[in-house]
């Protein structure tokens, strides 16, 4: 690479340097830079093609603008959002301006790269490289193709065509194998825009892991194979990142080049644990055990607590440094955090705990690794301090013992499933009753609990919210099964990406745009009202989301000792049983036995037991009641259980403080099948279009099925 720098300088090309690669310019030389006559080109992981265009930056205002398509990009809210023109609050000073040259798509694309060069930062450049990898720790011992592959069969099934979370993985294999940028280290673009204009941006690499975590899930529920190869290229780079308990990032995308993330790096550690889930290698517990050993070394400890400084890297020569992603806010390092809202995100209690807390529970539970236990312990004690939760002192009770959350929506409830992972590992009732009352507390906060809005809904929500109320009725904390269901077929259903005909409709039915379409279709949004997301897939919600659906698709049934238990009326084969179910349309559900003597069956709370009639192979019999259970026993393989009921049908209305207006919301079961007033905006993405679902027959479809031998560990 220094050579090809070398041999353009030479021919009197732009000045020319590389965020990309050790061997170019790693500190461009602002003064050097000749402003607005030669562009400077940015993307040097590729050669300088035709594609490369000029854009211009304001460093001052975090601007960019596109002179191709005369629009501008500002960063608002969280997101980037684009535009003929700036809105008034942002000014760019045109005597700042930078030309630069790009591959990219969209200027943003290259903006943490930008960011580095241009913002001023001061911080201290490394003096040292990551040391090398342990030789103990080598990526041929875990890698293998062959491994990855879902052991299964299939099967066709005539089926009633209603929700099947099959499916809706089988569409998120899209986003989640497709979201890596080769020339960018498999980094993810942090969302994708399908509005006016059509792009991706970012680019992040701290996904990756979280995108490793869930394919196997994805793969598990579909039997897909979509992508395995970039799945393990993936895996590849990111093994190599790791040396000294440490994942170092190998670009600046998100995090600087060669800082590691204790919070970021709890991902990769998650991810390693889901990997030998798969495929049950014993050889990653030591890739765990590694990155264990790098959270001890780094975390801040205090008293009987224990912290990382949120949002900040360390570097190989041991500075902290605070993230490339924004400015640092009512923090000063290395200070104990003691309120949620410090750092950049406002995320200290997810940054601190999810991931790195969640992988030494996870490590803890597979090897007994005390060390692993007591940091994690360390970990919750920092976060149970009464800056993070709730004051609820003029209520006459402390928020900080009954876990009443303020603040971000997901990062508390990501919090929660993390609390409540030691809580069950270490056997803490008190733990696991302070989850309870939170995830109470969380969904009394909603707006419409029993279809899963929560104002602000973000999909990582939903998902979470569906991953915890598993969590806490498997435990036996509470039944919560409906709640799964009631969110799943709804919001969060709603808000997964899967109608191509208006995704194509928001960018301008040109049929140039449909490649890019298909790579990030299946992605989640974010609820800017009850009925319309945004036409933007976000990169969190589309990784969270996936691993939401494989929690609900789990909890669909069970088989243990020869007992099938059914949890939720949701379509779903298995090598037990089969559940197919004709809701909304009609009410009946059939299940189909393979192996289960006995099956117990959960009565949703919607539907009066006694208006219930069952049959086994067509006739008519009375079973067992256990509370909400229904017992059918001396089940031969082949049987089929079908259950009738009416289809209950029902109109509520909620006052809407985001319209100012009340909703009229109509219910068949649970599932929602109208909204009113609801959102006509063609500019953004309508959900709840769902006006077959009023029909009385449920349609059928004949389709072709997974059945994996094993399901996967949920964690
Ligand atoms: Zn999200």
């Amino acid at each position: 690479m220094r050579n090809k720098s070398i041999r353009l300088l030479s021919v009197g090309l732009a000045l020319l340097f590389s965020f990309l690669t050790t061997h170019a310019f790693d500190v461009p030389n602002k003064k050097d830079l000749v402003r607005d006559r030669k562009a400077i080109y940015v993307d040097d992981s590729n050669p300088r093609t035709d594609q490369q265009r000029a854009f211009f930056y304001y460093p001052d205002a975090r601007v960019y603008f596109d002179p191709n398509i005369r629009e501008f990009f500002w960063f608002e809210g969280g997101i980037w959002v684009n535009g003929p023109a700036l809105p008034k609050s942002i000014v760019a000073s045109d005597l700042t301006r930078i030309a630069f040259e790009s591959d990219a798509e969209r200027p943003q694309m290259v903006d943490s790269k930008i960011q580095a060069a241009f913002s001023g930062d001061k911080r201290p450049a490394a003096s040292k490289l990551p040391p090398p990898r342990e030789a103990s720790l080598d990526p041929r011992k875990v890698l293998d193709k062959e491994s990855m592959k879902i052991r299964g069969t299939w099967e066709e099934v005539v089926w009633p065509d209603t929700l099947d979370l099959a499916d809706r993985a089988d569409y998120a294999m899209h986003i989640l194998t497709e979201n890596f940028d080769p020339t960018c280290a498999y980094s993810n673009y942090a969302g994708f825009r399908f509005g006016q204009s059509v792009y991706p941006y970012g680019p992040l690499w701290n996904h990756v892991p979280n995108y490793l975590f869930t394919i196997p899930y994805a793969r598990v529920m579909t039997g897909s194979e979509l992508n395995i190869d970039r799945e393990y290229s993936v895996m590849e780079l990111g093994l190599n990142q790791i040396s000294d308990g440490m994942v170092w990032w190998p670009i600046d995308a998100g995090e600087a080049k060669n800082t590691s993330c204790p919070s970021w790096t709890g991902a990769w550690a998650l991810c390693f644990l889901n990997w030998y889930e798969r495929d049950k290698n014993p050889a990653w517990l030591d890739w765990v055990g590694s990155l264990c050993k790098g959270f001890d070394k780094l975390a801040f400890k205090v008293e009987d607590r224990a912290y990382f400084p949120p949002e900040y890297d360390i570097t190989p020569d041991g500075n902290w440094v605070f993230t490339l992603r924004g400015k640092v806010r009512g923090y000063q390092f290395p200070d104990e955090p003691v309120n949620d809202g410090q750092g950049m995100e406002g995320l200290v209690k997810m940054m601190t705990l999810c991931g790195a807390g969640e992988a030494m529970v996870g490590y803890y539970k597979r090897t007994g690794d005390k060390k692993a236990l007591d940091l994690t312990q360390r970990l919750v004690r920092f976060c149970l301090r009464p800056g993070f939760w709730s004051d609820t002192s003029a209520q006459g009770f402390a928020g900080s013992e009954h876990g009443m959350h303020y603040g971000h929506g997901y990062g508390s409830v990501h919090s929660y499933c993390a609390m409540f992972d030691l809580a069950m590992a270490e056997g803490n009732d008190w733990l696991k009753q302070f989850v309870r009352e939170g995830y109470a507390e969380f969904a009394h906060d909603a707006l419409v609990p029993r279809m899963g809005y929560w104002i602000g809904s973000e999909s990582c929500m939903q998902a979470y919210l569906a991953i915890l109320a598993v969590k806490l009725s498997d435990a036996g904390l509470a039944d919560l099964w409906d709640d799964v269901e009631a969110i799943t077929r709804n919001q969060f259903a709603e808000q997964q990406f899967v109608a191509m005909n208006q995704m194509r409709r928001l960018a301008g039915n040109n049929p140039k745009n449909d490649a890019m379409l298909e790579r990030f279709v299946g992605g989640f949004g974010v609820g800017i009202e009850m009925t319309a997301m945004e036409p933007e897939a976000a990169g969190c919600c589309s990784y969270s989301g996936p691993k939401g659906l494989y929690y609900a698709w789990h909890g669909i049934t069970r088989f243990e000792r020869g007992v099938a238990t059914v949890n939720m009326f949701l379509n779903r084969v298995s090598p037990w049983m089969n559940v197919a179910s004709w809701l909304p349309y009609e009410g009946k559900v059939v299940l189909t036995n393979k192996q289960a003597h006995t099956a117990n069956v959960r009565i949703p709370g919607w539907l009066d037991m006694d208006d219930l009639k069952c049959a086994i192979n067509g006739q008519p019999v009375q079973p067992a009641r256990v509370g909400r259970h229904l017992i059918f026993r001396l089940l031969k393989a082949g049987d089929t259980i079908q259950l009738d009921f009416p289809v209950p049908e029902m109109t509520d209305r909620y006052y809407d403080c985001r319209i100012k207006a009340t909703r009229t919301i109509h219910f068949r079961g649970n599932t929602v099948v109208e909204i009113q007033p609801r959102s006509l905006d063609s500019k953004l993405y309508l959900m709840y279009q769902r006006e077959h679902m009023k029909a009385t027959k449920a349609p059928m479809h004949r389709v072709k099925r997974f059945v994996a031998d094993e399901t996967m560990l949920l964690q």
